[in-house]
């Protein structure tokens, strides 16, 4: 009997374990850390045998292969000693395809991605396809085809999951932009993070499609060096050669074999330029599907956007407060400040990850009378930004954030939270930052 060994036992590796018992492996799951009441009870169910708080060699390396969680880095010793005896280490999104014939349309990006991914899949629920939502989002790849049959599956993809894909492939693949993020992961080389990105071309062929954005000289210059042979639908803010673009006050989608779309850019649910960008991938792969412009119209002008990503949470005797906390790098607090459209108190900082402020330089001095720094370490905040001439307020917890920033603020301005920072010094994760951040704007 094959043996399936599955590291880490989250969303994924939970999934895959599943999957794996119900191909007829013998499965078995190791958790270096606590793994969570509701996954134990899970893999108990299916009486899945699992260790945790080690990973024991010997039940390890025995292994016929191995389903490796994204957050596992392919430095860790137990992975180093299994790509050394040659063991093939995959992802659970490479290990879950194998058992659906399902149309995988893959969404990936430094920024983007969710936004994208939602996006698109309320359309294809509209339209009333038998459509699945996965990847970083909701149930694990691998458990919904241990549970369900689909016929399609809209899946976010992070750098770490594409990793580990070898023989994946995305019948659509988006790639929304590539800035730098993850640098931790990747040896400090950008090159290497570009091409885990671009791993989402792997396999395609010319009756696959691949959707770009065609404005990003990341992007641009590595598919010179790759020429995918990928059908390519590029899009962008300006028409050019792109088949999604603004034309105007209009925007516009015209894949290939398409009636094209017009609507006013105005009436797009999303607003900011970055969620033009959005709208625009998730529209062409939509009108690659098939899918009728009407269904496609309704949704662009109705999908209510997903938190902690630009989400208005209240006004404050005149203030307004937006959780931008999923911004988790530098280049996603570029789009958000470029969306504001009133001076604005911006609350940064968290867990560093390698990154380059100067990017925001330019849009902090434009929007940005205060900065609010929140992180356990700010050192590298005020080395960069205190020179701007802008107030300055040191903080380390969010408490003290909300209530200096709204202090800060005057009638009319915003206080926007858009970290360019992982949260992990003091949170749980982003969605436990912008939580907390709502709860105090309310306690205001
Ligand atoms: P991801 O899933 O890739 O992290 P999200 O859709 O969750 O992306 O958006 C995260 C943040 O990135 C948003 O709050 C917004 O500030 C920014 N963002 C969203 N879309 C884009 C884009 N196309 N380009 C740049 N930044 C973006």
């Amino acid at each position: 009997m094959k043996r399936l060994v599955i590291l880490g036992a989250g969303e994924s590796g939970c999934g895959a374990a599943i999957l794996g018992k119900k191909q007829g492996y013998d499965v078995f799951v190791s958790d270096m850390g606590q793994i969570k009441p509701v996954y134990k009870a899970l893999l108990e169910q299916h009486g899945i045998t699992y260790e945790e708080g080690r990973h024991t060699e010997e039940k390890i390396l025995n292994a016929t292969e191995v389903v490796k969680s994204p957050g596992i880095p392919a430095a860790s010793p137990m992975v180093e000693k299994l790509t050394a005896q040659g063991t093939p280490v995959i992802s659970e999104i490479e290990f879950a395809a194998r058992y659906t014939n399902a149309k995988m349309i893959c969404i990936t990006g430094s920024n983007g991605k969710t936004t994208t991914t939602s996006l698109l899949f309320d359309i294809l629920v509209r339209a009333g396809l038998n459509v699945g939502l996965a990847g970083n989002i909701g149930n694990s790849l691998a458990l919904q085809v241990a549970q369900t049959e689909r016929d399609y599956y809209v899946i976010e993809l992070s750098s770490f999951q594409l990793d580990n894909m070898y023989d994946f492939k995305a019948d659509i693949a988006i790639l929304m932009n590539i800035t730098p993020d993850h640098l931790d992961r990747y040896d400090f080389c950008f090159q290497n993070y570009v091409d885990a990105k671009f791993r989402i071309t792997r396999n395609q062929t010319g009756k696959d499609a691949f959707i770009y954005w065609s404005e990003d000289p990341v992007i641009n210059k590595q598919l010179m060096k790759l020429c995918p042979k990928a059908t390519l639908y590029p899009f962008g803010s300006e028409k050019n050669h792109n088949v999604a673009y603004i034309d105007g006050e209009n925007f516009i989608l015209e894949a290939t074999n398409a009636i094209a779309l017009s609507m006013p850019a105005n009436d797009l649910s999303l607003r900011g330029k970055h969620n033009q960008l959005n709208s625009m991938a998730a529209g062409l792969a939509a009108q690659i599907l098939h899918i009728k412009n009407d269904v496609i119209r309704e949704s662009l002008m109705q999908f209510r956007g997903v938190d902690h990503r630009l989400q208005y949470v209240a006004t404050v005797r005149g203030v307004r407060f937006v959780n931008d906390s999923k911004a988790t790098n530098v280049n996603s607090c570029w789009y958000a400040l470029e969306s504001m459209n009133t001076p604005t108190v911006l609350i940064l900082g968290g867990k560093d990850k390698g990154n380059d402020y100067t990017e925001i330089d330019e849009l902090v001095k434009e929007k940005c009378h205060t900065l609010v720094y929140m992180g356990l370490h700010n050192e590298k905040l005020h080395e960069h930004f205190d020179g701007m001439g802008l107030r300055v307020i040191d903080t380390d917890n969010i408490k003290d954030a909300v209530r200096k920033a709204y202090e800060a603020a005057r009638d009319g301005d915003t206080v926007l939270l858009s970290p360019c920072c992982a949260s992990f010094d003091l949170f749980k994760s982003y969605e436990d930052r912008g939580e907390q951040f709502m709860q105090e704007v309310k306690a205001l």
